[in-house]
């Protein structure tokens, strides 16, 4: 299978996922993910039409940034590293993994907007990034201070299951605690849960290995 008939597929099941939801489908960003994929998969996904992607590594992505056209929207969904946050956000235009002091503090000083979402951690696993639900309104009230990130939402990765359906729970938890910081944008879904997270409110998915094949 092609990239692009990849793309058309994942298009079409956000679009069948939205009707079932009553939902616009052109209101949910599809966000390519394209870590660790060669350059040449990436211009054939801006070919066919794709504008969104995702990296998660700063030092890989660099490369990638300075050799693809200005006008795709490149957000970050790795782990942010205080020490690497300001020259993510000087090359982002999204951050989707806020959940430190040190990173809206490291990212303030690109002295550039980036739209910012903050990753919590709803299952509680340990070797997870992310905030605690109980420390969102805190975590909620910094980011709003600073002056160059800005807050658009909430992100999650939900427990690996066996069953798509299971992660239902864990979507319908970061939509009602986005209600409570009022969040436009939640950040859920990946190949294996994307329509489920679609029904539980999601605005962007991240799909990766649905596009472009399984990961070198
Ligand atoms: C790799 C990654 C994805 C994409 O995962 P797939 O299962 O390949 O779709 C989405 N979100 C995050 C945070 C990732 O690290």
């Amino acid at each position: 299978m092609s990239v692009s008939s990849n793309l058309r597929d994942v298009r079409d099941r956000i679009r069948v996922a939205s009707d079932a939801a009553h939902r616009d489908p052109d209101q949910i960003t599809l966000i390519a993910v394209s870590k660790t994929q060669p350059i040449e998969l990436i211009k054939e996904a801006y070919d066919a039409g794709q504008r969104h992607f995702g990296e998660s590594r700063l030092q890989e992505a660099q490369s990638k940034i300075e050799s693809m056209p200005e006008d795709v929207v490149w957000h970050f969904i790795g782990t942010l590293q205080s020490n690497k946050a300001k020259k993510i956000a000087s090359l982002f235009s999204v951050i989707h993994t806020f959940c430190k002091e040190d990173h809206i503090r490291e990212a303030d000083k690109a002295n550039r907007q980036v739209e910012a979402l903050i990753e919590v951690n709803i299952a509680r696993e340990p070797q997870k990034a992310g905030i605690s639900p109980e420390e969102l309104d805190e975590y909620h009230r910094k980011v709003i201070q600073s002056s160059y990130v800005k807050f658009r939402g909430l992100m999650t990765i939900g427990p690996a299951m066996v069953e798509a359906e299971q992660e239902r729970a864990y979507f319908g938890e970061l939509r009602r605690l986005g209600g409570l910081v009022g969040a436009d944008w939640l950040s859920m879904g990946m190949s294996g849960d994307f329509e489920v997270a679609i029904q539980e409110g999601s605005t962007h998915v991240r799909v990766g290995t649905a596009i472009f094949g399984s990961r070198q």
